[in-house]
């Protein structure tokens, strides 16, 4: 089986959103010092590393994590390799979508981004004409290789609120460097955690012969 893990490593030194909110794994029980165990503790953003946005996020009366089952996380799904800094309609509709395909997940020159330290302004992003295409196209889920979907500097979240507003699970900080393009399951494996806007996930993908 060939299986690719597209979740990036959760550590804490990852790259941030502007560099804020960093997590804190901090072990706090130590066997060495003389504790009956080893244990840590984990406190984070939920939109750190490999996450997914929920309706919620920008929609107020959008769906929240209770909403979804597990079954909504995994489906067929296309890796788009897109080396542009805009991803725009008249890319995406030059590119074979097979009926069956849910989920679109782009790989880009972000990569580059996450081997800085900090976190990258000028990442590519999919702009506002190439979110509604992909509404048109019953998408249910876009993916992408840094921490947002949308261009840095845009305040009012456009991107955001046509794809959650179409329920369009967006998944946020993937790392595809290893992987092809082309066709895919997708398995989407986010923590259950009640009623929040975004969850952490491990995602990865299964190549099948066709
Ligand atoms: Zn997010």
């Amino acid at each position: 089986m060939n299986l690719y893990d597209i979740s990036i490593l959760l550590k804490e030194d990852i790259v941030v959103w502007e560099d804020k909110f960093k997590p804190e794994i901090k072990q706090y029980s130590f066997i060495d010092k003389g504790d009956l165990s080893n244990t840590s503790c984990l406190k984070m953003d939920l939109h750190t590393g490999t996450h997914m946005d929920l309706p919620y996020h920008f929609i107020e009366e959008g769906k929240k994590s209770d909403d979804f089952d597990l079954g909504y996380f995994f489906m067929k799904a296309i890796v788009i390799e897109c080396r542009c800094t805009a991803i725009e309609r008249k890319f995406l509709e030059s590119v074979e979508i097979p009926e069956n395909v849910k989920a679109v997940l782009f790989k880009t020159n972000n990569y580059l981004l996450y081997r800085k330290k900090k976190f990258s302004k000028n990442y590519t992003y999919l702009d506002v004409d190439g979110a509604k295409f992909l509404v048109e196209k019953k998408i249910k889920l876009v993916g992408i290789d840094y921490l947002s979907i949308e261009k840095y500097g845009e305040n009012e979240f456009p991107v955001h609120k046509i794809l959650l507003g179409n329920n369009i699970l967006i998944l946020e900080g993937l790392n595809l460097e290893h992987v092809k393009d082309g066709k895919y399951d997708l398995f989407a494996v986010p923590l259950k955690i009640a009623n929040v806007e975004a969850l952490p996930v491990r995602a990865f993908l299964i190549k099948r012969e066709e």
